[in-house]
């Protein structure tokens, strides 16, 4: 069995953004030499999230617009996370609900998705590199 481990630094210049990486996670693959196996895609931090959509605009709008509603960013006194001189509270919330990381199989030497499936990386707390680690097995 091969094994393959890459982590790839994002460093967004905003707050929030989601950000399609699965040109990234291709690029892994190639590099690994895997054609039949399974993929690990995960944030490294708990602020921001690895998740599988549709790589559609008015989508991620609507994303950022629930995630607000449900875990609004200001005030940011309203989270007692925050008590600890953080500003963050939000994106700890936001990310459990975006989730922390995905599989995908791999067949044949390619991400073996559906149609419409892309990987996104969802930043909550941007404006700092942080890490995605990329773990793919097989042979
Ligand atoms: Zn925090």
């Amino acid at each position: 069995m091969k094994s393959y481990r890459k982590e790839l630094w994002f460093n967004v210049p905003a707050r929030r953004a989601f950000i399609n990486i699965t040109p990234q996670v291709r690029e892994c693959l190639g590099e690994s030499g895997i054609r039949e196996g399974l993929a690990l895609v995960n944030a490294m931090h708990i602020t921001a999230s690895v998740f599988i959509n549709d790589d559609e605009t008015g989508l991620h709008n609507d994303y950022e617009a629930w995630l607000e509603k449900l875990a609004p960013h200001e005030p940011v006194s309203r989270y007692r996370h925050n008590r600890t001189g953080e500003d963050n509270g939000d994106a700890h919330l936001k990310r459990q609900v975006m989730g922390r990381e995905v599989v995908v199989a791999v067949t044949k030497g390619e991400l073996d998705f559906g149609t419409w499936e892309r990987i996104f990386y969802g930043e909550f707390d941007g404006m700092r590199k942080k890490r995605v680690l990329v773990k793919i097995i097989g042979e």
